[in-house]
């Protein structure tokens, strides 16, 4: 079980997702808040048996799956609906994002979340790792990844937290604005300090 939990968020198109392979690359395991968002809203789990309740059965497409749009639109255009969802996601979220990290097996585990700071998660990692690019950057790579134009990932830009008071909760920071390489190089550093610290703690529980 890995006691040591590494917090890695930065804003869209910042590279975190490159940079948890990376990680991954080197045995770390990692647990990813986006996917555990998505995982909570399989048919038959609490949160889509709740959310049918609400909205009706024109929530779920043709195969009973979430239809992720339709909510977005829902919750977009009433900020009560989105508290309510939120109220009822967080939590379920929450917990198995910690069962998750409870059952991670290497040395230290990465907790991979776009609202890291947002929702207050950091309280829980032993260090924030913030992979870190100019706007412009992230406007240019994401758009490009998603096929969406660059006025689209500007909103989303818009709704999570600025560059520079993210880069202040900061811990330990990964420029990404160079080639992958040189993206590697700094995962490595940081790879090494994080074993150290990693063993350091488990020696003083
Ligand atoms: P995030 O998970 O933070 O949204 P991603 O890891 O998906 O960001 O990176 C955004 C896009 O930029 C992806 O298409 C990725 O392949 C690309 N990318 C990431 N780092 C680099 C880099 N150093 N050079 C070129 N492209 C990169």
């Amino acid at each position: 079980m890995s006691h040591f939990i590494v917090g890695l968020t930065g804003g869209i198109g910042s590279g975190k997702t490159t940079v948890g392979l990376q990680f991954e690359a080197l045995g770390i395991d990692s647990v990813d808040a986006d996917i555990v968002a998505r995982e909570i809203m399989a048919p038959g789990d609490i949160a889509l048996t709740e959310i049918t309740k609400r909205f009706g059965k024109q929530i779920l497409d043709a195969q009973g799956q979430l239809d992720r749009r339709k909510l977005r639109e829902i919750v977009f255009a009433d900020p009560n609906e989105k508290v309510w969802l939120n109220q009822l996601t967080h939590p379920l979220i929450r917990a198995r994002m910690f069962e998750a990290l409870q059952q991670a097996q290497s040395p230290y585990v990465l907790l991979i979340a776009p609202l890291l700071l947002e929702n207050g998660l950091e309280q829980h990692c032993n260090r924030v790792l913030i992979v870190d690019v100019p706007e412009s950057v992230q406007i240019e790579r994401t758009s490009q990844r998603d096929k969406v134009a660059a006025t689209q990932v500007e909103q989303i830009l818009a709704s999570q937290i600025n560059r520079s008071e993210r880069l202040k909760r900061a811990d330990d920071i990964i420029h990404n604005t160079g080639s992958i390489e040189q993206l590697q190089a700094q995962v490595d550093t940081l790879h090494h300090s994080y074993l150290l610290s990693a063993s350091e703690k488990s020696l003083t529980k």
